[in-house]
């Protein structure tokens, strides 16, 4: 039996983990495994009941499970509030909780897809890299932070990006173990030609590399990485870089898969996991059952991977969705007109309905 801890969040959060839940009970009711769900509220659900982003009653649910799945938070109605009050304080106090520190974000583009990103087909076509985002350090984290206000109408803003040796040697060797299993490439991101702490995060990166002597390393600065990703995006296979850099990388990234409605992540510690998709609660689109599930489903997936080493689990609900897509049913964020346009809920069943072991 494995214990899964569940924020459903806010926005769109709660239509897409319904879609999730609906995987793991069929993939419960065919393995034989029990997934046994309890849940909590996390985000603007948590403030707006208990007027604190993340209980310390939830923060211990999550401890105490074997993984944790969460919707996304946020939303205007709480963007007001001061920062260690809103949605996103609670998600980066989970994640910091759990010290959840390798963020792991698959860039993976289904065939009957193609046709569906921004590029041209050629180059998205078979692509397929792993983004490895360090989580709970740097600027996110750092202090000093604040405003303060100077004189009469003068502010000053401040947040500080700060990484330590042992925080980058984690996050390195991470990215190094999985390009083991993958094509042997890591490509290191960083700022190095103007920020120190990237000068201290390319030295570890380079002095861990010794190790791992089978796989290629090779560095870019963040802008250049950036340009790269819709250059040639198939040069990546995985991609180690800090919380901020890695935060924006990886939705420039979703694009290239047509939607960040597509991106799974699965955010793994020494002894804990959260899975979640990397969008936000999408407040245009709340309540209006049009969200793409297909995101937190496969977070789903990796949970099995990552978590309970269920490979053969994770792979069904991987060749569902790909068997889903490929029969040409689509939510609206990758319909390209002319395919079978379903709702958010619709395409939970379809896929759940198409999981066989
Ligand atoms: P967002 O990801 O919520 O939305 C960006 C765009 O993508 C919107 O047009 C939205 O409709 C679309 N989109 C997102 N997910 C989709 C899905 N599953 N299917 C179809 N379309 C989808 O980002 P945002 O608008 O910058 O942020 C909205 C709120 O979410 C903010 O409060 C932000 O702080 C929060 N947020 C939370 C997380 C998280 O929970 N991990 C991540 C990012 C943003």
């Amino acid at each position: 039996m494995y214990k899964i801890a569940l924020f459903r969040g806010d926005g769109i959060g709660p239509e897409v983990a319904e879609q999730a839940v609906k995987v793991i009970r069929k993939v419960g009711e065919i393995s034989h495994v029990v997934f046994d769900l309890s849940e909590a509220l996390l985000g603007g659900a948590s403030i707006d009941e208990y007027e604190r982003p993340v209980t310390p009653e939830a923060l211990a649910l999550a401890r105490n499970s074997d993984a944790v799945l969460i919707g996304a938070v946020g939303g205007p109605q709480w963007d007001n509030l001061e920062t260690s009050m809103r949605p996103e304080s609670g998600l980066l106090e989970l994640r910091r909780s759990l010290e959840t520190y390798a963020n792991l974000r698959p860039v993976h583009v289904f065939p009957s897809l193609e046709n569906h990103s921004t590029l041209k087909e050629e180059v998205i076509r078979g692509l397929d890299f792993l983004i490895v985002r360090e989580l709970t350090g740097g600027i996110y984290f750092g202090t000093p932070r604040g405003i303060q206000k100077l004189t009469e109408g003068v502010e000053r803003g401040v947040n500080t990006e700060v990484y330590t040796t042992p925080q980058i040697e984690r996050i390195a060797h991470r990215a190094f173990s999985f390009a083991r299993k993958r094509r042997r490439k890591v490509t290191s991101v960083d700022k190095a030609n103007i920020l120190e702490s990237s000068q201290l995060w390319r030295k570890v990166v380079t002095r861990v590399h010794r190790q791992y002597q089978d796989v290629t390393l090779d560095y870019r600065y963040v802008d250049d990485c950036a340009m790269q990703l819709v250059r040639n995006p198939k040069q990546f296979d995985v991609i180690v870089t800090t919380n901020l850099f890695g935060d924006i990388l990886s939705d420039e990234s979703a694009m290239l898969t047509g939607s960040i409605g597509m991106l799974p992540s699965a955010s793994l510690g020494d002894r804990h996991a959260i899975y979640e998709p990397v969008h936000g609660s999408a407040p245009d689109i709340t309540g209006k059952d049009m969200a793409n599930p297909i995101a937190a489903i496969l977070s789903v997936a990796m949970m099995m991977e990552y978590s309970f080493h269920l490979l053969d689990v994770a792979k069904s609900i991987e060749d569902a969705v790909s068997r889903t897509l490929a029969e040409g049913y689509r939510t609206a964020d990758i319909d390209g007109g002319g395919a079978k346009r379903v709702s958010c809920s619709v395409m939970g069943d379809l896929i759940q309905s198409r999981i066989g072991l």
